[in-house]
């Protein structure tokens, strides 16, 4: 800890809440530039819906969402129109408001003009949420999961789970919502925070007992009753991935402009805490992302009345130990050096009659400077093996590792999810300024010019009416007025429409997957006139 400042550059910097540091020029960093923004409730909603409008049934494990208090008229409407079509259907929701954590502030309400409008809703912006009614009970409790998730690397995308994780129990045995247990937060909201207060609640020193217990003691339970647990993994895999994909645009804009390409600059990594409830037929549902999961491996108990003390907490204890150490040993920086070097002579090899010269230095320089290169390096393997197989444990006398690799290992399956990343690295080529985020009306006039995208249909004067149109809009419902411009949501939103004009009548994924190829196209073909007149 350096709390007067830091002399030395550090290999790793643990940061508590977010990445908040502008000098660091190198090492690594254990939270991402904009994480924490974008996993609030109102953008993490955003993201997902964006999602959901170009891959509907991938992206199902989200409850629908609306976002007040922009989006209450169409909440009003969309409810009513619902409950026209099927009058059986006797919906709850369940109102969090954004920013908010450990329950703060949250509850369930049976009808659109149930929500509390006085006065605190207009300061305080919300998500409301169809509430899943049909949860999955152990001892007829609801319960949920904290699965903890390592991005190790934005570009290219590297996706680590943990094969444990907590189950966070209720107090009250559960009952379907009604307008009398509407207000029981212990019978419906899970967080550890609210129900630690419950008279009910048990600390127990046996990870398959009490409020809070490891994730693998209940898939014991669920294999032991028939339960399909490896669909259910798999699930649990799939949701965790899709949903970093629906982030990973908006982190690369934060990142671009926080630590600008060809800077010297740190790499960075992230814990996150995924909050996820299987519904009664045990499908996954994501509630949210935690970018700042608790790590605390101890509770409070209460030895005599008034008298607290922190004792050790087995279950936190066995999870979160675990996802720390396999952290660390993921990001070593020994080991970082030692992939780059191998990289470089990998390369190397390749361009050996070019540059022959500079390839002997590194590899002098590998086996110099890092000792345990020479091993580790013969160790290594073919190129596209997983980091680590959870066969083998690198160092012997440790106990298995916990985290496991699911991307790129499973890349093939969940590529084709991300357009809306293609889309953001457009964005981010039309920035022009290092370090914005928004984009100006000139660089967006660029972006239709170089991709050829106007035409006697679409003039220049209608694309500055888009411009202005889908800016004007985003930014008065914005968090951010620090910039001006257009933020990467509304020139996503602006692509959608170019597409939907250009590829009028294949489904949306299609036609924005056509829109980027044309673009791509159009850029490379550019790029490549600029480099032949550059060599004239
Ligand atoms: P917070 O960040 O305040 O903990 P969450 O989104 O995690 O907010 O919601 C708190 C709790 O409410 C969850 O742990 C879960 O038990 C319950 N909950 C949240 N969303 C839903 C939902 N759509 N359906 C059912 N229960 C939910």
């Amino acid at each position: 800890q350096f709390p007067f400042g830091r002399r030395l550059p550090c290999d790793i910097y643990w940061h508590g809440v977010s990445f908040h540091d502008n000098d660091i020029f190198s090492g690594q960093v254990n939270k991402f530039p904009g994480m924490t923004e974008m996993v609030r409730k109102i953008t993490l909603s955003r993201a997902v819906r964006t999602m959901q409008d170009l891959f509907p049934l991938e992206y199902n494990f989200y409850p629908r969402s609306w976002i007040l208090p922009e989006e209450f008229p169409l909440f009003v409407d969309e409810v009513r129109m619902m409950k026209d079509s099927d009058p059986s259907w006797k919906p709850t929701f369940i109102v969090k408001p954004d920013g908010g954590c450990q329950g703060d502030g949250i509850y369930l309400i049976k009808d659109p003009s149930d929500i509390r409008l006085t006065g605190s809703i207009q300061s305080r912006p919300a998500v409301v949420q169809e509430y899943i009614c049909k949860p999955l009970l152990v001892d007829k409790l609801k319960f949920d999961i904290r699965l903890y998730v390592l991005l190790k690397s934005l570009e290219p995308l590297e996706i680590y789970i943990a094969k444990d994780g907590l189950s966070r129990f209720c107090t009250e045995p559960y009952q379907e919502p009604t307008l009398k247990n509407l207000h029981q937060v212990f019978m419906h909201l899970t967080n550890y925070s609210l129900n630690i207060h419950s008279g009910n609640f048990i600390h127990s020193d046996n990870v398959n007992t009490g409020s809070k217990r490891t994730f693998s003691s209940i898939l014991c339970r669920l294999s032991s009753r028939g339960a399909d647990v490896k669909k259910l993994w798999s699930d649990i895999i799939s949701l965790v991935i899709k949903t970093i994909i629906a982030l990973t645009p908006e982190l690369k804009v934060y990142y671009q402009s926080d630590i600008p390409a060809g800077k010297p600059g740190p790499t960075c990594f992230q814990i996150l805490g995924f909050d996820i409830l299987l519904m009664k037929n045990l499908k996954p549902i994501l509630l949210e992302v935690n970018a700042n999961p608790s790590m605390r491996i101890e509770h409070e108990q209460e030895l005599s009345p008034g008298v607290f003390e922190n004792v050790p907490s087995p279950v936190d204890e066995e999870v979160k130990v675990a996802v720390i150490r396999d952290t660390l040993r993921l990001v070593d920086p020994q080991k970082k050096k030692i992939k780059d070097v191998q990289q470089y002579i990998e390369s190397g090899k390749k361009k050996v009659n070019v540059r022959h010269n500079f390839v002997v230095c590194y590899r002098c320089q590998a086996l110099e400077h890092v000792p345990e290169a020479h091993e580790e390096l013969l160790d290594a393997g073919p190129a596209d093996r997983p980091e680590y197989d959870t066969s083998r444990s690198p160092e012997p006398g440790l106990p298995s590792l916990c985290l496991k690799q699911v991307f790129p290992k499973y890349s093939k399956q969940f590529n084709y999810l991300r357009l809306v990343d293609k889309v953001a690295v457009l964005f981010i080529r039309f920035l022009g300024v290092k370090g914005t985020t928004k984009l100006g009306p000139t660089g967006f006039r660029t972006f239709i010019r170089n991709c050829k995208l106007s035409n006697s249909n679409f003039s220049m004067a209608s694309v500055d009416i888009l411009y202005i149109d889908i800016t004007r809009r985003w930014n008065s419902m914005g968090i951010d007025h620090k910039e001006s411009g257009m933020c990467l949501q509304a020139f996503v939103e602006a692509f959608f429409f170019l597409a939907q004009k250009k590829y009028k009548s294949l489904p949306l994924h299609e036609q924005v997957a056509s829109l980027i190829d044309f673009c791509e196209y159009h850029l490379a073909a550019l790029d490549e006139k600029r480099l032949v007149c550059g060599r004239g």
